[in-house]
Order: structure tokens, then sequence, then C-alpha cells
């Protein structure tokens, strides 16, 4: 058996339970407060560790961008089980967008060495979906999106890959980035011991100058996306309401026509 050692890509967000703000000025998100580890990135740690568990030796490190030093969403998956985090913190990174995220996380997952990088489909406070797939692209990686089954099989990855009509059989070398779905596997509680645990455990804060990359490719500055408005959701318009008097099937069978389902 070889061991595996697995790098997840964990991003720490504001508490979705809290009513989220926007800076008025640049109309980012603000990021000022507690952060805590995004649920979808709780699949990637499970997944990482149980990886790490098969192949019978290796382990796990956690690689995450945020602002203000932020630990809080690392200690939770170091309490699920994970050997030590990287974060890159530095205020040069304020406005980042989505490439220069990837820029800096493919340099901190280099040095790592992994054999396989997971992250999540997308995140849920910037969902665009796009930042694994630029990572393994910056760092010459083979791809797999939308994971609902990893395995590693003879030094070689095995994925079932969701697609809207059913899944695709992927196989592919090692090292690679996978990006997997909620449901691959169910995230375990973190343990008192866990918890206890993860208070010990390194973290490693890096500066955008520890990882050798030139400040003009990061940050406000480096970025080629901007938040141009922000406008509030439509609220939907009031539903029809129909009174079943023995034809109710034929006005939903109508109804239907009319969407083109039919
Ligand atoms: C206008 C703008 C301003 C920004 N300002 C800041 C800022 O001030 N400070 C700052 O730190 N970031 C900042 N960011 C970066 C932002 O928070 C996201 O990390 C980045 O844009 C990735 O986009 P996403 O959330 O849509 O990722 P997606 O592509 O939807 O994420 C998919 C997966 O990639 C991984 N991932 C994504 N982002 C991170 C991360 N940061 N760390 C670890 N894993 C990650 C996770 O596994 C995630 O589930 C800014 C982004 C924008 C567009």
């Amino acid at each position: 058996m070889q061991a595996m050692n697995v790098v997840v890509c964990v991003k720490q967000i504001p508490d979705p339970a809290a009513p989220g703000a926007l800076d008025p000025g640049t109309k980012n998100l603000v990021r000022s407060g507690k952060l805590i580890l995004d649920d979808s990135d709780a699949y990637g740690v499970e997944m990482a560790l149980q990886l790490a568990d098969a192949a019978g030796g290796g382990d796990v490190t956690l690689v995450s961008m945020a602002p203000n030093g932020e630990v809080s969403g690392l200690r939770t998956a170091l309490a699920m089980g994970a050997a030590r985090a990287i974060l890159v913190s530095d205020d040069a990174l304020a406005g980042s967008d989505a490439l220069s995220t990837a820029k800096v996380l493919a340099a901190a997952i280099r040095r790592a060495e992994p054999d396989l990088v997971l992250a999540a489909t997308e995140s849920t406070d910037g969902y665009t979906g796009t930042t694994p797939v630029q990572i393994a692209e910056l760092l010459g990686l083979p791809s797999v999106t939308f994971a609902k089954k990893v395995e590693v099989a003879d030094g070689s990855l095995k994925v079932e890959r969701q697609t809207e009509a059913g899944y695709d059989e992927v196989e592919c070398p090692l090292p690679a980035l996978v990006t997997v779905t909620a449901g691959v596997v169910e995230p375990r509680y973190p343990s008192f011991k866990g918890i206890m645990a993860a208070k010990s455990k390194p973290v490693d804060t890096l500066t955008v100058a520890d990882l050798g990359l030139d400040g003009d490719q990061v940050g406000a500055g480096g970025a080629r996306q901007e938040v141009t408005d922000v406008v509030p959701a439509e609220s939907r318009a009031a539903g029809e309401l129909v009174v079943d008097e023995g034809e109710g099937h034929q006005r939903i069978i109508e109804f239907l026509e009319q969407l083109k389902v039919l």
C-alpha cells in the first residue's frame, strides 16, 4: 500500500446564519468578524481522512486563504482529524478575485507536495465554482469535478462524477485535484478529544512574500473581477390558486403544456 498525503482546500466564511453585510464602497462581503468552516468543505475533509486511513499511511493538510489570521474554521477541520494547516493571510490580499485566490492557494499547495488535492465544487458565500479548476491548471494537475464517490486503487484515482443524467466513471493518475459534492461522505462531528488535540496542531501562517508571489498579482490591484452592482433578488410573485372542482388534473396538464415540459 502507498501512503496518501491529501491537501484539502478549506474556505473560512462569515456564518451564513448571521445576516451578511456588504462594504458600501467595494460592495464586497464584510469578512471582519469571526469566520467559520464552510460546510461544503467538511465533505472534502472527511473524504481526505477516509482516503488516508484506507491507504494505511499519510495524512491530511488543510490550506486556506482568509483575512485577519483567521483560524476558527481551520480548528474545526483540525478537530475532525486533519494533521496540520497552512493559512495564507495578508492585508495585501484584500479584494483578491477568484483567479488571484487560486494563485495563492496553488503556491501554498505546492509546498505540501500532495498526492491528491480536494476542494468543494463551490463555496457557500462566493460560489463561482471556478477556484479549484484554476488551481489544477496552475499546478499542471488533472482535475475531476463533481465527485460523488472517490477511491484510490493501485496508485490511480477512481471517481464517480455526478452528471445530470447519472454519473461518469473516471480514472486518472495521481497527483490530481478532485472537487467533491455534498453527500460524497458523511462528515464526522469533532470529538471532545479531537477538539482538545486541534488546539496544539500546527498552523503555518504565510504572507504573500513568503509564497514568493508578486504583490501585483493578488489583492484588488491584481483582480480582473469587480463587483459593479448588487441588487436584491426579485420577490416571488404570488402563485395562482386553483380550486379543484373535479377538473384540477386538466388545469395541471394545461399548465405543464404551457411550460413545454409535456
Ligand atoms: C471582489 C472580491 C473581493 C475579495 N476579497 C477578499 C479579501 O479581502 N480577502 C480574502 O481572503 N479573499 C477575498 N476574496 C476571495 C474570495 O473570498 C474567494 O476566496 C475567491 O474569490 C474564490 O471564490 P469562490 O468563493 O466563488 O470560490 P469557489 O470557486 O466557489 O470555491 C470552490 C472551493 O474552492 C476552495 N476555496 C475557494 N476559496 C478558498 C479560500 N479562500 N481558501 C481555501 N479554499 C478556498 C474551497 O474548497 C471552495 O469550496 C475576494 C473575492 C472577490 C471576488
